[in-house]
């Protein structure tokens, strides 16, 4: 019999507890899955989550990989005593809540919705007629599964989209670019900016001053990536001073974002409270089963994280 311990926040206990027992059965595990784990060296899997029950993952000599509920790894690959295989999580309803959340914020963006949404005062304003999307350039930071899905929807809607990564792409549809090059040619024509890496020591503060200035003048920028990715006093002072018209932020450097931040109320600040894409039981469990069913049969885990890499 596996067994599985269920170590992520209590309150996700009841959205887990029969789903992922269902999709175990459905694959054929013989499991058990608890919220305690009396015997830790009993333990085959753990199933985790960022602020979970445990820390310390010494005393399971024996678990065979820990499964993270999230797909940012950033405060788990400094924790020196994981040193079990780690996986994050890819759920392809998570996958599709992002790319819904991008393609909402990019489309309130490019067609001006705000203007004719908020503040309506009874003058008929016929002067700003948006362009069609395939004249609005859209960067992508970051295209692994989320920003790549965002780059599918967006170019199925004509918007030319750039994505820029670490590792060098090709993709149907999209310009890609990799290194420093390619990071600059990719700001220099964003109008609108998507920022989807992962927390890492590289990709900190990597929005700074000097890389917005590079964008064209009254850019917006989009961040359900990380709240680090951007230096927030450089954004702050680019949006003051109307360089950067306007940016969603959904990922804060402390969350929830502290009532006082400035963020809140700017007027050329959207706040959403970490939303754009959260980790949906029905399918993540369907992942996390066959996840374990790869370890029992002895196959390569899915969505394994690259500890030197830190994502
Ligand atoms: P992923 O598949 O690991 O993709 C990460 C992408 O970032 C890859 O394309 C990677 O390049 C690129 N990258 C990493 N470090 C880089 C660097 N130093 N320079 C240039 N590119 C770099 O991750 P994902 O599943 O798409 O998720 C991305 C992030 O979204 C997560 O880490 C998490 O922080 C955030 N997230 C937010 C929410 C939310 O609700 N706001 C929900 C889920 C996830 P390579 O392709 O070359 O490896």
């Amino acid at each position: 019999m596996t067994q599985i311990y269920f170590a992520a926040t209590p309150k996700q206990w009841p959205l887990y507890r029969d789903t992922l027992a269902q999709a175990c059965a459905r694959l054929g595990l013989d499991v058990t899955i608890t919220q305690n784990a009396p015997d830790p060296a009993a333990v085959d899997y753990i199933i985790f989550e960022p602020d979970g029950v445990i820390q310390d993952f010494t005393p399971f000599t024996n678990c065979k990989a820990v499964l993270n509920l999230w797909a940012g790894v950033e405060r788990l690959v400094t924790n020196p005593t994981l040193t079990q295989p780690l996986c994050r999580m890819v759920d392809p309803a998570m996958t599709e809540s992002m790319a819904e959340y991008v393609t909402g914020h990019v489309l309130r963006y490019h067609l001006g919705l705000d203007g004719h949404i908020l503040n309506q005062d009874g003058i008929w304003r016929h002067d700003h007629i948006p362009p069609i999307a395939r004249k609005r350039p859209v960067g992508i930071l970051g295209m692994g599964q989320l920003g790549q899905a965002a780059a599918r929807a967006l170019h199925s809607l004509n918007f030319p989209v750039m994505g820029w990564s670490r590792s060098e792409k090709s993709l149907h549809g999209i310009e890609t670019y990799h290194g420093e090059a390619g990071l600059v040619q990719l700001l220099s024509r964003a109008e609108i900016l998507v920022l989807l890496m992962p927390r890492t020591p590289q990709t900190e503060n990597m929005l700074n001053a000097a890389r917005l200035a590079l964008m064209p003048r009254g850019a917006k920028i989009i961040n359900p990536g990380r709240g680090p990715l951007i230096d927030d006093d450089a954004l702050l002072s680019a949006l003051n001073s109307g360089h950067i018209g306007h940016a969603t932020l959904d990922v804060f450097r402390i969350e929830p974002l502290p009532a006082q931040h400035p963020f809140w109320g700017h007027p050329n600040v959207t706040v959403t409270p970490h939303i754009a894409a959260d980790t949906h039981p029905d399918t993540a469990a369907q992942v996390l089963a066959e996840n374990i069913r790869r370890g029992e049969a002895g196959l390569a885990f899915l969505h394994i994280v690259d500890r030197t890499r830190g994502y």
